[in-house]
């Protein structure tokens, strides 16, 4: 484990005292602060802001090298700027965020006032998983900042060459009780959920996110936590085939499917199941005219995804399910191509595990009340697609799933939208962030009524005698 400056390899007991050590470091510095100012939080902003674009080209270097291979295109466009978009959103905002919100009293209480008082929480961990490691680590410790809290950043043992960057560009323009970056394995990422932050934000998987709210649990930290898991997107009859080809294209095969809010599987009405098959074949041929060899289709992050995924498309093969491949795999550089499966049933492993990577089963349904069904059986998905232009539809598939977020008419997008909070429910996480929702995630919105010198309470104080007995009386009648 490295914590900010190098130091030597140590044993577990000693990197989880060094661990310890660091967050005591920033509880104390919280301490001696409470509640930053204004320009405090800003000029931390700022510094985020400075380090992001003097190193911005150092990053996406590292990205690529951790993947083996992903554009710089792709890093701009996904990471840098999605943390400078949130960077500059909350600059423009905070001050009002700060602001104690009034809120109204009932009249037995008047001339009392009732204010919510947003103060930091303290030191927050934030966990994040290797698929866009810029944007998962930095969005949430935006909204830790304006918050006015310190944080403690854990990066993916699958992305060590942008960790260490991350932690040499962070030394460079904060104290380590401000912010910190803590590199190391699954050992160290496990030690790390162990210590008693104020509020942890975990991105990842759904199974470690289990472990991960369990040791959580123990100390009562809260946590936010980010999850996966399949995301359908269900094209409806009144679709325009052509631009929804497009735009599930771009979103599958984005940094090649390992985007937690992808595209899952599709679900097309019977008839025009062919339709759709040939519509995405063409779009994403289009987008990408090769795989092997071209600069714009990212690597599979690690061999073990890559088998993983060959796997998935391999068994549903063999089970019955037609798969077609787009292009040849170049498996010395881990590039997949997608492949789109045909008949592919609930008990194969493609149907029951998140994909994360380019395939992509296409169904046939009957009716939107099918559709409905086929999501509601599975477990709540992070997101959900809708394409088509019926607003009775849309409407239908609206009130009767949940999902973390929709998309309607297109992918991705809503967690693009300053002011919709992000986050999961059921399986795919609990807990937002985003915006003024991670500010106020990241906050204590501490009630705080403040009571006029001129108040009837003392009318209702003990001994009760005549006097408190009519009060009641009186408060009966006009709450
Ligand atoms: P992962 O759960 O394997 O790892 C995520 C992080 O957890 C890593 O930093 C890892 O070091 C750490 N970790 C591993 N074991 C741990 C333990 N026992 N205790 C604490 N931390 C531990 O996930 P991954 O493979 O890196 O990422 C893919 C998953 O993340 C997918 O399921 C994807 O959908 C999800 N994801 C979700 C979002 C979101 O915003 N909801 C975004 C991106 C990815």
């Amino acid at each position: 484990m490295t914590i900010q400056q190098d130091r030597p390899q140590a044993d577990d007991a000693t990197q989880v005292l060094a661990l310890t050590t660091l967050l005591a470091r920033q509880q104390a510095a919280y301490r001696a602060e409470m509640t930053p100012s204004l320009g405090a939080r800003r000029d931390r902003l700022d510094r985020l802001e400075a380090m992001l674009i003097a190193h911005q080209d150092e990053f996406a270097r590292a990205i690529d090298a951790d993947f083996g291979r992903r554009d710089a295109v792709v890093t701009g466009l996904t990471e840098t700027m999605t943390v400078r978009a949130a960077i500059r959103h909350a600059r423009r905002h905070l001050k009002s965020w700060m602001k104690p919100k009034r809120v109204g009293v009932s009249w037995a209480f008047q001339p009392g006032q009732a204010r919510i008082q947003p103060q930091p929480l303290g030191v927050v961990g934030i966990i994040a998983p290797w698929n866009y490691p810029l944007q998962l680590l930095l969005n949430p410790l935006v909204g830790a900042l304006a918050a006015g809290n310190r944080a403690m950043l854990k990066p993916s043992e699958y992305t060590p060459v942008f960790g260490e960057a991350l932690r040499r560009a962070v030394a460079g323009v904060f104290r380590e009780d401000e912010v910190a970056v803590v590199t190391g394995g699954a050992e160290v990422a496990t030690a790390f959920t162990a210590l008693p932050f104020d509020h942890l934000i975990f991105t990842g998987s759904t199974s470690v996110g289990r472990k991960v709210a369990e040791a959580a649990g123990r100390n009562l930290t809260p946590v936010t936590l980010e999850l996966g898991g399949k995301s359908p997107a269900i094209i409806d009859n009144s679709a325009d085939m052509k631009l929804t080809a497009s735009r599930l294209a771009w979103g599958k095969l984005l940094n090649s499917g390992q985007t937690c809010v992808a595209p899952d599987y599709v679900l097309t009405p019977r008839n025009r199941l062919s339709e759709t098959v040939e519509a995405l074949k063409a779009a994403m041929l289009t987008q990408y005219p090769s795989f092997a060899g071209n600069p714009d289709y990212t690597s599979i992050i690690a061999p073990r995804h890559y088998e993983r995924l060959k796997r998935l498309a391999a068994e549903a093969g063999q089970a019955g399910a037609e798969v077609i491949w787009l292009g040849e795999p170049d498996d010395a550089n881990r590039v997949l191509p997608p492949a789109l499966i045909l008949g592919a049933t609930p008990d194969m492993a493609v149907m029951r595990e998140e994909i994360f990577g380019p395939l992509l089963p296409v169904l046939p349904y009957d009716g939107v009340d099918e559709a409905i069904a086929r999501v509601n059986d599975g477990d709540r998905p992070l997101a959900l697609y809708w394409f088509g232009a019926d607003a009775g539809a849309r409407e239908k598939i609206l009130e009767n799933t949940i999902s973390g977020g929709v998309t309607i008419n297109d992918v991705i997008l809503h967690l693009a939208q300053d002011g919709l909070p992000f986050g999961g429910v059921g399986a795919s996480g609990y807990g937002h962030y985003h915006g003024e929702h991670g500010f106020r995630a990241l906050s204590k919105e501490k009630p705080v009524f403040i009571q006029s010198r001129f108040s009837a309470g003392g009318l209702l104080y003990p001994p009760y005698g005549a006097l408190a007995r009519r009060m009641l009386e009186i408060l009966k009648r006009f709450s």
